[in-house]
């Protein structure tokens, strides 16, 4: 470890942690120790937490005390597997409906405002609070360190928030001492993939962290300009986002030089689940406990169903029984990596695509999650990039949408994509169905063929075929 790492891993972070009133630190030794426990030990903790959590719902968040009330639920039951799976499980409308009845105003260090909606297309407004900001940079930081990387190792993000991407001097400082370097996911063009692989090469990252799909595109453009990357520090590429495919991952493998594993999240939910040296996906169960339903039953250990997740820790406002909108499976069986968590498999989860610009640059469709939730009025969204000029965004709202809202939309996507791009917003009542049978918010005609081609100049030339 350098001097820089030292640093980094032993004073800059945890100031830096301390100043955001984020515990990150300790609990991510606390989740380390915890996880040395046989798994008896820690599904034990994990009930406990469990427990606390209806008995907290139940006597401070009005809407629980009643729901518990209508179900015959009680808080205080020996078995609070049982006493959960009595609820309904709670979808995205519950959440809106239930309003300020979930939220407790009072939880230590404050209400933190969120969006979610980065790759369902379907926005909703919540709070989080510091605990819950902390124990998921905590896990994450003790499941990295299992793969190899230390913290304060160097990191390197390909990743993108127009608001988390601005290079102010602060920023600048921040990212040094804290031994990270950002690259926007949502400006890949040649030119910039170009400097994002030297920036790679001069920083010798120990750990990538990765949008899916904008490292498949990144391997993808170095292995057609026939670039070699020697990257001897690199431990992992950690990837997230959306769904990847074997194929991709051999292929960011074998550009990058080192080991492909994912993490699964969500914004309402915090870090859920973490891939292990076995290349198994581990479910955090002393943060989140894990259900995988149909309707509003759990369905028996091993069967596919919905990914139904419980915030055990978080006050400000809870999720219980919240429906994911992905797909998996809980395995029965233990992995031989020996960690003391349960195993998920995904089955059919989430797909972001990317937008084509005008300009010949490629931009994470995440972008476009980011302009469509700032509305709060927004409640689904889809983007259809039928040719290289066009985007047509359909949007359903509720009812405190006013044409301004629109206007601030319109606004918010032509300073993105430029006058280049013809925006048409259209608020309808429900999205159609996706013809290709999945879930993207981003649908674009012009850009798949680009993330194969992407050496190309500029996108014309692909038209132009
Ligand atoms: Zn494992």
């Amino acid at each position: 470890m350098s001097i820089g790492e030292w640093l980094t891993r032993c004073v800059w972070l945890p100031a830096h942690e301390r100043l955001r009133g984020r515990a990150t630190l300790a609990e991510m030794r606390s989740l380390a120790t915890l996880l040395s426990a046989p798994a008896d030990c820690v599904q034990a903790a994990a009930r406990e937490r469990l427990r606390a959590l209806l008995r907290f719902a139940a006597q401070h968040l009005p809407y629980y005390t009643e729901l518990f009330a209508q179900r015959g639920v009680d808080a205080g039951a020996t078995d609070p597997i049982a006493a959960l799976q009595r609820l309904p499980v709670m979808h995205k409308r519950h959440v809106r409906a239930a309003g300020d009845a979930i939220v407790w105003p009072a939880v230590p260090g404050g209400l933190q405002p969120c969006v979610s909606g980065g790759t369902s297309g379907d926005t909703l407004h919540f709070h989080v609070d510091r605990l819950r900001q902390a124990q998921s940079m905590g896990a994450r930081l003790a499941m990295q360190r299992h793969l190899g990387v230390d913290v304060g190792a160097r990191r390197i993000w390909l990743w993108g928030s127009p608001l988390e991407m601005k290079r102010s001097r602060v920023r600048r400082v921040r990212d040094r001492l804290l031994n990270e370097i950002p690259l926007d996911a949502f400006d890949m063009g040649p030119p910039e993939m170009d400097a994002y692989l030297r920036t790679m090469q001069r920083f010798r990252p120990r750990l990538i962290m990765a949008y899916a799909s904008a490292a498949t595109m990144l391997a993808q453009y170095a292995r057609d300009q026939r670039r070699a990357i020697a990257l001897p520090g690199l431990r992992a590429i950690v990837l997230t986002g959306d769904e990847v495919s074997d194929e991709d991952r051999r292929l960011i493998r074998t550009v990058f030089g080192a080991p492909v594993y994912t993490e699964y999240g969500s914004r309402e939910v915090g870090l859920i689940a973490y891939e292990c040296p076995h290349a198994r996906l581990h479910v955090l169960t002393p943060h989140v406990h894990v259900e995988i339903t149909q309707g509003d039953d759990a369905v028996p250990g091993g069967e596919i169903g919905n990914i139904t997740c419980t915030n055990l820790n978080t006050r400000a406002q809870p999720f219980i029984r919240y429906h994911l909108g992905d797909v998996g499976r809980l395995v029965p069986e233990r992995c031989g990596c020996g960690l003391p968590l349960p195993v998920l498999e995904i089955r059919g989860a989430r797909i972001t695509g990317f937008v084509a610009l005008p300009s010949g640059r490629l931009c994470h469709g995440h972008l476009v999650a980011y302009l469509a939730r700032a509305e709060s009025c927004v409640q689904a969204f889809r983007v259809i990039q039928p040719t290289l000029h066009e985007l047509q965004v359909l949007i359903v709202v509720d009812e405190t949408y006013t044409p301004a809202a629109r206007t601030r939309m319109q606004q918010a996507f032509a300073r993105y994509f430029g006058p280049d791009m013809h925006v048409d917003i259209r608020v309808v009542d429900a999205l159609p169905p996706d013809p290709s049978g999945k879930r993207r918010h981003v649908i674009s005609h012009v850009a798949p063929t680009l993330t194969r081609y992407d050496v190309v100049e500029s996108p014309a030339e692909i038209l132009a075929d």
